[in-house]
Parts: structure tokens; sequence; C-alpha cells
């Protein structure tokens, strides 16, 4: 079965809490959260004003998906700010490891989000610590981009590499998923689509 997180980025923001209520009363799962630096993404979106505006009415767990750089210096302020989950990029953190282990120490749950460039193989010595892959199927930054073909083979790879790895790693599209490729994308073995 899929799981279904829309993205707050696709909302009407001048009406927050109607967009909120309409996630509320979807059969959506989660509502993804997609954090935008202005550095490791060239665009900016929300930050915690809006994610307290959020986490008053927001009856789904919130996943949040953090597209900036040095990740660690806010993770605490997410979880406060009502986090389910938080998601960070392999090309942002260093020291990839503690990261995760931070993000757990606070009972949250823990994913790695990789861009369409960046080989699954490179998540072959963390994988067994995480709660979530994010597959990046655009390129992070902006909304309404086309889903990049190739990431139904990473999807594939990153499958092999969960079974053989004995990992609990749930699989999330992001970017370009929509009814046209949906059905596929599942069929794959993708568990979890967020998405613009
Ligand atoms: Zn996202």
């Amino acid at each position: 079965m899929a799981l279904l997180a829309p993205s707050l980025l696709s909302a009407d923001f001048s009406n927050l809490t109607n967009a909120i209520s309409l996630v509320n009363e979807s059969s959506a799962d989660w509502l993804h959260l997609d954090v935008m630096d202005g550095v490791f993404v060239p665009n900016i979106s929300f930050g915690f004003p809006v994610l307290s505006a959020v986490q008053k009415h927001c009856q789904k767990p919130m996943d949040v998906h953090l597209m900036i750089v040095d990740p660690d210096r806010y993770i605490e302020r997410f979880v406060k700010h009502g986090a389910h989950l938080i998601s960070v990029h392999y090309e942002a953190c260093i020291h990839l490891h503690r990261t995760i282990q931070t993000i757990h120490s606070f009972n949250v749950k823990a994913g790695i989000a990789i861009n369409p460039h960046t080989s699954v193989n490179l998540l072959e010595d963390i994988i067994q610590d995480v709660d979530l892959i994010c597959l990046m199927s655009v390129n992070p930054g902006f909304g309404s981009q086309k889903f990049i073909d190739h990431t139904y083979s990473k999807i594939d790879k990153l499958k092999n590499l969960i079974l053989q790895k004995n990992s609990k790693a749930l699989i999330e599209i992001d970017g370009g998923v929509d009814t046209t490729n949906a059905k596929k994308i599942s069929s794959n073995g993708c568990r979890y689509f967020s998405g613009w």
C-alpha cells in the first residue's frame, strides 16, 4: 500500500488554515513540509513561523524535508515545531551518521534525501540506521517539474540495498509524482510518495 504525503508547497498560503483542513479531511497519510534555505537549493520556502501555524492545526504527522545546509543547527527546533520525521540531505551533511543519531535522540524518525545525481550505493553504510530514504525525482528547489525517468532504476537499486542490509527504511519519491506515473512508481515497490 502506498502512503501519500501532499506537500505544503502546493497550498494557498493566503489561507493556510483552509489548506491544512483539506489535508486533515483527506486520505493523505502525512503532510510533507519542504523547507528551503536559498543556499542548498536556489529557492526559499518557509521557516518556523509557518511551521508554528501548521503545527496548531495539522492532525496528520508532519514529515519535514530539510533542503538546507548544516541542518544540525536546527534539528531541535524542528522537533519542537512538531516534526514526526525529519529528512536531511546526504549532500548537506558532513557527519551524516551523527546527524541521524541526533534526530533519533529526540524520538523522531530520521530520513535521508538524495538528489537525482547522487548514487543509491552511497547509502550502503547508513541505510540500516534510517527510517526512510527520500529519492528526489526532480532537482530540488521548485515545484511542478517533470519526473526524472532514471528514478525507476534507482528505486530498484534501493529496494535491493534495503533487502540486502535488512533495513526497515521506507522509500519516498519526491517530486513530479502525479496520476500518470503514481501507479508505475508504486508497482516498482515504492510505498511512500510526497511531492508537488
Ligand atoms: Zn520534499
